[in-house]
């Protein structure tokens, strides 16, 4: 291309071999900047990497304000469960009862595949040839099928337009087969790489809405009604065309009250399901599903740290100075450490890892940043170069849902020890393996395994100022995902080691190509021959590692280079070769690295400065050891390994971390530390709602919503999940508020005390909303204590997880607001009914004490001053065998009763209880009482302890 050939030859024929080397190396040079990364076996049409389109559909997602996930508890392993008869109901917002079975406790994770979508979508997939299928959420426009997108345009148009389908958009029966295998082994793949902690029986699906993108997939009704059993994730698969290079997409659509995901959508376009493509998709699939699993910006905010609380941390944003933007970067504790460890970055400088930008838009998070990790698999792009490397692995684990298997990582050679400077400079001051700065100079790639070319490219426009490493403005790297940066980049037949793919070795430089092979710099060229002046100034040599020396052949002869590298001369030939230092080359000996720990702290621990800073549960100078941290904190016991054993309702590896109680999983909502968050959005299938819209389908609840018709409540929209709700959820809230033998209190309350039940669990169980229409409004404080005083209860009102605190009277700032009034106006009526109670009671008494002491007085009564007077029930009564001995002479009888009660204690008691505000045991004492004297033989204990009292 730019090179030009001066070879000056001795003799003609000589020149002309070396025009016809010449020759080679310009067509080879055309073919690399069409393909960046060589890949053999592939057909033109077919792309040589993915283009990841994950951002472009969470910033799809908020602009057309799609629910991004909901909740919807699990039940794990060794937790607290509570089941209502229901079988809809939900289960309790589990804590772990036992920590040290930690490692026990995960299981490989099992990936449940559907299919049942494939194909089932009349306006999204390709059914034949011309058919004219969505992309997004294109708007119904007057023109039909306008904005188009089509799977050749360029740029492509990424969605919300029409789709014309081709012969190749349609899956068909061997598409479908290569879809069940590569997803099948992507399923496998996760298995070897993560555990999870099992989920106890099926794994429970919401299904109030259509899971996914692009109008999602709903989900089976069996999974919802039934579970989904040996299942920890379910991915709902579909094949709907693509555009550009992008082979597939993948979103979580469902979370436990972890915030793991359960439910993902994956799409794979069926044109990319072809036998060139396989191994590239295989990539791809690991790629997406990584995001469903948590490489996502909404999944960060779910985290969890070792105490199983969310994480306060995931990235940092700031503006870096020298970079000259804004960056984002991961701060995950064991990202850290295996970012330090891959980077040799020990000093206390180190930034954390950065998040791709995608060019400085600065939305994007779902990606490493390409010019830091290259071919990683979570760059913006795959090929078929792509590693997962342990930093990858080490977000998923740092979300507190997973282990991870580090065997299963790969070496990642893009910046391996390259420091804390690596990360923190641009590009241009990288070390000359990874930069380069013309396209007229060849070069080695920055791991010596290949020839690369210097592309650069002139854009029609300038670039941002961050990326202009050139004196033009619109000058730069061919990747705006690598931020623009200029580095070799191997040539299609520039391998030194694939001889299948290379081309031949140059015998006139005395090159070798093979597993043994090296780019190395060099200007040899056999005695008599003559080099181009720029091109080649390297070449490909066989090398190998022996008693701490690096040696090099030239033409089969072998000679020792310098240790740290330098020019070394081989006879018969002219100019030199450029060792590279021994370190690195001879890679099995790791290298020194400044500040690096001994046994890298075990991976459990930071190492800063070669000091290991161990994590939680971790001790020991190189954190070898397992310690309970803060002696358990007092909610747990010390295991002879080294690991708490939490006490029910606490968790974390310190069981510093409470539980939440039922209600915050009853409501989907997420528990952290005790603190039940409840958010309209995060729930399945919740949204904000009028009353009035509810109202029909609630047979309960509607009266009391009623009450309420301008309120924005957050419910299920579907009549028959809001039926369901009532019969889930209001109706064991409501039993559970309806004290024991509360049926005979209504003889007392005249109801109050069930309204009031009834109206505490509506609203506790479908609250309002608030302004913004996605928090849950707690339930006012004051319904709870207006709830208490009606029946007589010791409900806790200050319980912050149900109820809003003191402050949160005010209209709209929580649910059942209002009633406050109404209660105190019900409370008056009690109040009046108990007085007016006491006062027939009392007259009521007075009489019989009246008639009682007429009767002692003309020598007749039953009162008398022994027991050994007393006939026939009486005895009975005090003996407890009532039933068998009533057979007292009838007209005596009741006032013969009444009499032998002691009539003053009693009077006294009534008097002076019912004269302050009933609690709930007051109240039961009372009821005692009344149940005594309408059921005497449910209660004869109660009367002899009285008579007792009485004498
Ligand atoms: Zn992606």
């Amino acid at each position: 291309m730019h090179q030009r050939c001066l070879a000056l030859g001795s003799t003609g024929s000589k020149q002309i071999l070396l025009l016809l080397i010449w020759v080679e190396i310009v067509a080879s040079h055309e073919d690399h900047s069409r393909f960046h990364w060589h890949d053999k076996g592939q057909r033109s049409g077919t792309p040589q990497s993915h283009s990841c389109i994950h951002d472009k559909i969470l910033e799809q997602q908020r602009r057309i304000g799609v629910k991004q996930y909901k909740i919807t508890p699990q039940v794990y392993e060794d937790e607290v469960e509570v089941i209502m008869e229901d079988p809809h109901s939900r289960r309790l917002l589990s804590v772990s009862s036992r920590a040290d079975v930690e490692l026990e406790k995960h299981q490989p994770i099992r990936i449940f595949l559907n299919y049942d979508a494939v194909g089932h979508s009349t306006d999204r997939d390709c059914h034949s040839l011309h058919d004219v299928v969505k992309l997004g959420e294109p708007a119904p426009s007057a023109t039909p099928g306008f904005p188009a997108c089509n799977s050749l345009s360029e740029p492509p148009i990424y969605g919300d337009c029409w789709y014309n389908c081709t012969e190749e958009d349609i899956s068909g029966e061997d598409k479908k087969k290569r879809l069940h295998e590569a997803l099948g082994e992507t399923a496998a793949w996760f298995r070897r790489a993560l555990s999870v902690e099992q989920i106890k029986g099926p794994l429970r699906l919401s299904g109030y809405s259509a899971c996914g993108q692009d109008g999602g997939v709903q989900l089976p009704r069996q999974y919802v009604e039934e579970g989904v059993e040996d299942a920890d994730l379910v991915l709902l698969v579909t094949t709907r065309p693509t555009t550009g290079n992008t082979l597939a997409w993948a979103v979580a659509c469902e979370r436990d009250q972890w915030g793991r995901a359960i439910a993902g959508h994956v799409n794979v376009a069926p044109r990319h399901l072809t036998a060139e493509a396989e191994s590239l998709l295989s990539a791809t699939l690991i790629h997406e599903v990584m995001h469903v699993l948590g490489f996502d910006p909404h999944a960060f905010a779910h985290f969890r740290d070792e105490q199983k609380r969310r994480r306060s941390e995931v990235v940092q944003q700031e503006h870096d100075q020298k970079l000259g933007r804004m960056v984002t970067r991961v701060v995950l504790p064991r990202v850290i450490m295996h970012s330090r460890q891959h980077y040799g970055a020990y000093d206390d400088k180190f930034p954390g890892l950065e998040l791709e930008d995608g060019g400085g838009r600065g939305t994007a998070g779902s990606h490493w940043e390409k010019r830091l990790l290259m071919n990683e698999i979570m760059t913006g792009s795959v090929d078929t170069r792509s590693v997962v490397s342990a930093m990858t692995l080490a977000l998923l684990e740092d979300s507190g849902w997973y282990k991870a298997n580090y065997s299963m990582a790969e070496q990642l050679d893009w910046g391996q020890n390259q420091g804390t400077e690596f990360l923190m400079s641009r590009c241009d001051a990288w070390n000359g393996a990874y930069h380069c700065n013309s396209t007229h100079s060849s070069g080695c790639t920055y791991n010596r395994e290949a020839e690369g070319y210097c592309p650069i490219e002139q854009y029609n426009n300038d670039l941002p100022a961050w990326a202009r490493y050139f004196p033009e403005p619109n000058k730069g790297g061919q990747s705006s995902l690598a931020d623009y940066c200029a580095y070799y980049v191997a040539y299609s037949d520039g391998s030194c080691i694939d001889t299948n793919s290379a081309r031949s070795p140059d015998r006139m430089l005395g090159e070798t190509r093979g597993h043994e092979s090296r780019c190395m710099a060099s200007s040899l060229v056999r005695t008599g021959f003559v080099r181009g002046s720029t091109m080649q100034g390297h070449g490909c040599y066989e090398h190998r590692c022996s008693n701490q020396t690096l040696e090099v052949a030239v033409d089969g002869v072998w000679q020792t280079c310098p240790i740290g590298g330098g020019p070394i001369q081989f006879n018969g030939f002219n100019g030199h070769l450029v060792c590279p230092p021994y370190n690195e080359l001879c890679g099995s000996t790791v290298p020194y690295i400044p500040g690096a720990c001994p046994h890298a702290c075990n991976l459990n621990g930071e190492c800063i400065n070669g000091e290991c800073h161990c994590f939680l549960g971790f001790s020991g100078e190189y954190c070898n050891q397992r310690v309970c941290p803060s002696g358990c904190s007092g909610h747990g016991t010390c295991t002879a390994n080294g690991v708490c054993d939490c006490e029910l309702g606490y968790t974390g590896t310190d069981c510093s971390t409470a539980g939440c109680d039922e209600q915050c999983s009853l409501h989907g909502g997420v528990c952290d530390n005790g603190v039940c968050e409840f958010r309209c959005s995060d729930y399945a299938g919740y949204t904000c709602q009028n009353s009035s819209a509810l109202i029909p389908s609630l047979a309960l609840c509607g009266d009391v919503l009623a009450g309420e018709a301008k309120g924005q409540h957050c419910a299920p929209s579907e009549s028959s999940i809001l039926q369901q709700l009532e019969a889930a959820v209001v109706v064991p809230n409501y039993n559970r508020l309806i004290p024991s033998g509360r049926p005979l209190f209504s003889i007392f309350d005249n109801g109050y005390c069930s309204a009031a039940a009834k109206r505490l669990a509506c609203w506790i169980s479908i609250q309002r909303c608030d302004m913004d229409g996605d928090n849950r409004l707690r339930v006012c404080q004051s319904a709870c204590q207006s709830y208490n005083k009606a029946c007589g209860a010791r409900l806790d009102c200050s319980d912050r997880t149900l109820f809003s605190g003191e402050e949160g009277y005010g209209l709209g700032t929580c649910t059942g607001d209002g009633i406050t009034e109404a209660w105190l106006q019900l409370h008056l009526r009690t109040l009046l009914l108990a007085g007016l109670l006491i006062a027939i009671t009392g007259f009521f008494l007075a009489t019989i004490r009246y008639i009682c002491q007429t009767l002692q007085t003309s020598g007749s009564g039953v009162m008398g001053d022994s027991m050994h007077d007393l006939h026939g029930p009486y005895v009975v009564i005090t003996e407890g065998e009532f039933e068998g001995g009533l057979s007292g002479t009838g007209r005596r009888k009741p006032l013969g009763t009444f009499c032998s009660l002691p009539m003053e204690p009693l009077l006294s008691l009534f008097m002076h209880k019912t004269s302050r505000l009933p609690s709930r045991r007051l109240l039961s004492d009372i009821l005692l009482m009344h149940t005594q004297q309408l059921h005497p033989h449910r209660a004869t204990r109660g009367v002899e302890s009285m008579s007792e009292e009485g004498n």
